[in-house]
């Protein structure tokens, strides 16, 4: 018995055992129905750990009592009381502390989880601002590119609001799901619920990706009724669009007006020094060890989508399974290839690629490179294309001495000095990016 709770421990990062895993035990086992039952806390929990670790519990099931075996989540029924009690002697995970709260708010998306430079400092405040004070600016309209954390950052207003005044009811929804909803309701001749919950039942509602609603004429309608209602009791309203504000034009006036009444925000994109900040941040909270120079070659190669910059946290958090040590640069690059900004769309021939490549990866222009100037950035940006054209793709020295204008010894010479030099990180990351790129249009590189 103990030994299934040993196993499924060992499979799960320590902080998150401790934040999730602490209150669970196994309940007993039923050999008839082949079933282990398990038991947590509370609901909240239950549902955290099928939706999360489902598949790892199942797995430490199935190598503890065999591959038949399936396994059930129960919750303890709570007595509040004694619970607040214990806990105030003896400090235990915050979620146990609380009481049923169920919402369906990701857990992951808290103002604590969100990282922002200056460029989302404005953004990042309002949102604060509106957490502690409802009804401060109303309603609150998030815009922004898809993947910059317009649904994490209203989400952390649902949480801060749940934390700090339980009592205020926070509805978050889609505007998909609105929408399905109404329709049903519809069907079912009986819209009053539906008005009754939206309209009523809710202190502060989230609305995301409202741009669904294009088009859709009958919904809008409904959702200007909504929000009428709601803003008159001064209930607090945030919406996300991943439209520019001109595209609101495609809205019925009167919802537009509305939108108009409350304060529009944008979420940019994240800068460099934030991208590392952020890369930093999920390979802390997954508990993946990255080397700091693939940490900057992920924050310098992917720009725009923060969920793209997590999906490569992600997929060295997957190879970390399989090997010892943290990946290195060259693995990282191959590994996390797609993931890469894709490439400038390039010259029709190798030679003015990787020229071109040179120049804007190095800020210098193609003429300085192609020029017999020996100023000592030029001749090293120089150096760097001549030892990827013979070192990574195997041209000869000649040949690539040819395309710079320059005699064979000059490129043995450059690579060789390159070669005895030691090369910062940043420019090696830029190496390897222009290698990728010219290895995906022309085919594979030596290495
Ligand atoms: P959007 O709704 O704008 O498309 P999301 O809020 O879904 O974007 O964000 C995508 C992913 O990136 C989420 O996992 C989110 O937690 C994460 N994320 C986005 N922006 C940030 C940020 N500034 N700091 C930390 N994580 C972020
Ligand atoms: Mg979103």
């Amino acid at each position: 018995m103990d030994e299934f709770i040993r196993i499924l421990e060992s499979k799960i990062p320590r902080k998150v055992w401790e934040l999730w895993f602490s209150t669970l035990k196994l309940d007993s086992i039923d050999h008839e129905a082949k079933e282990v039952k398990l038991i947590v806390s509370n609901l909240f929990i239950k549902e955290w750990l099928e939706r999360k670790y489902g598949k790892i519990i199942q797995k430490s099931v199935n190598q503890v009592f065999g591959k038949e075996y399936s396994y059930s989540i129960n919750f303890e029924t709570m007595n509040l009381d004694s619970q607040i009690e214990r806990s105030n002697e003896n400090p235990e995970p915050l979620v146990k502390k609380r009481p049923l709260i169920l919402s369906n708010l990701n857990n992951e998306y808290t103002f604590e989880n969100f990282v922002y430079g200056d460029e989302n400092e404005f953004a990042y405040n309002v949102a604060l601002e509106v957490a502690k004070r409802p009804g401060t600016y109303n309603p609150l309209f998030l815009t922004g590119d898809v993947g910059l954390g317009k649904t994490h950052l209203m989400q952390a207003i649902g949480h801060c609001i749940i934390n700090s005044m339980p009592e205020v009811r926070v509805l978050y929804t889609t505007s998909e799901a609105f929408a399905n909803e109404l329709i049903k309701a519809f069907k079912e001749n009986n819209p009053t619920l539906f008005r009754e919950k939206y309209r009523r039942k809710v202190d502060v509602l989230l609305i995301d990706d409202i741009q669904f609603l294009i088009g859709k004429n009958g919904i809008q309608t409904e959702l200007f009724h909504t929000m009428n209602e709601l803003l008159d009791q001064q209930k607090q309203i945030v919406i996300c669009s991943d439209r520019p504000l001109a595209e609101l034009k495609k809205f019925q006036d009167r919802l537009i007006s509305r939108f108009q009444m409350g304060l529009f925000v944008k979420i940019n994109p994240p800068e460099l020094s934030t991208r590392k900040l952020i890369v930093r941040k999920f390979s802390e909270r997954y508990g993946v060890n990255i080397r700091e120079e693939v940490l900057n070659y992920i924050a310098q190669n992917i720009e725009g989508s923060v969920r793209r910059l997590k999906g490569a946290v992600m997929k060295l958090l997957a190879q970390q399974k399989f090997s010892k040590s943290p990946v290195n640069l060259s693995e990282a690059s191959q590994l996390l290839k797609e993931l890469i900004d894709p490439p400038v769309s390039l010259q029709p021939n190798f030679r003015d690629s990787l020229l071109q490549l040179l120049a804007s990866n190095f800020n210098v222009s193609v003429d300085d490179l192609l020029s017999s100037s020996r100023k000592k950035n030029i001749s090293f940006v120089r150096m760097i294309g001549m030892y990827i054209a013979v070192e990574y793709f195997g041209y000869t020295p000649q040949e690539v001495g040819n395309w710079f204008n320059r005699g064979r010894t000059t490129v043995i010479h450059g690579i060789k000095k390159l070669k005895n030099s030691r090369i910062d990180d940043k420019i090696i990351s830029k190496m390897i990016l222009i290698r990728n790129h010219l290895s995906g249009r022309f085919g594979s590189s030596v290495i």
